[in-house]
């Protein structure tokens, strides 16, 4: 099996005792490339030296998570440092802009900020030809409405750990080119995620993990790991009546396409 998990943040502190072991788990379950999205620059070294440690496996992205807007005094000077870090030669190969997104979850308050941040940001990836990783949290209307701007603007990306409902999701994918993250929401039981994934074709349908969080059935409470990207697999293909096989020749190619991975 050649899975990639399309979300991953392994750097993050929770891994600090058995990374490498971590990495090897996923590489002996098949998971073959790990996409490591960018939260700010407080943990941004910890991503570029796991990046650097496993070249061609864990792929760094550059981006400010809406989060880490919200009360920053300094958040433009952090969109700022991200656009400086893009431009700078040397530079390594960036695979894609993010995570950036909204998430009223926590505060409403901030929902001007977020939004010039994203925008900013997606100005970033249609500038440098990336796709955009976009994380949404109580906050589908007001996406919708921001993301529309952007129609004719040919701005691809992904809807991370996407958990909406089918009339959400043929509302965003006539916005561009984006396909969908699903993650260890879909093994929940009270998810009710069974009609959007039979709606979504795998050629708009990657698969994540968002290690450490939101970890899948059977492991679910317990911290997350990229290689139990597997059990998200297996859900998508039992809920679709195909291989596990299928899911994941046909999803990793449809990341490769969104990532541009040659
Ligand atoms: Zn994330």
């Amino acid at each position: 099996m050649n899975l990639i998990d399309t979300h991953s943040h392994i750097y993050d502190e929770a891994f600090d005792d058995d990374r490498d072991a971590v990495v090897a788990r996923a590489a002996e379950a098949g998971v073959a490339t790990l996409m490591l999205p960018d939260i700010d620059s407080s943990s941004r070294e910890r991503m570029f030296d796991l990046a650097r440690k496993y070249p061609g496996m864990c792929l760094p992205m550059l981006g400010l998570h809406p989060t880490s807007v919200n009360d920053n005094p300094h958040w433009r000077d952090e969109i700022d440092q991200v656009e400086r870090l893009l431009h700078e030669p040397p530079a390594e190969r960036i695979y894609g802009i993010g995570e950036t997104g909204l998430d009223l979850y926590w505060s409403s308050d901030f929902l001007a900020e977020q939004s010039e941040a994203m925008r900013a940001q997606i100005e970033l990836a249609i500038e440098g030809d990336l796709p955009v990783v976009i994380h949404t949290r109580s906050a589908w209307e007001q996406m919708i409405s921001l993301i529309s701007d952007y129609k004719s603007r040919s701005l691809r990306g992904i809807f991370h750990a996407f958990a909406a409902d089918v009339a959400t999701y043929r509302r965003l994918r006539d916005c561009g080119d984006f396909v969908f993250g699903i993650g260890g929401v879909a093994t929940f039981k009270n998810s009710r995620m069974e009609p959007v994934l039979q709606e979504i074709p795998l050629e708009q349908m990657v698969l994540e993990t968002d290690a450490p969080y939101l970890t899948p059935v059977p492991f679910r409470g317990r911290r997350n790991e990229s290689a139990y990207v597997t059990y998200v697999c297996q859900k998508v293909a039992e809920v679709k009546g195909i291989s596990p096989d299928e899911v994941a020749e046909r999803t990793t190619a449809t990341a490769r396409r969104i990532f541009r991975l040659g």
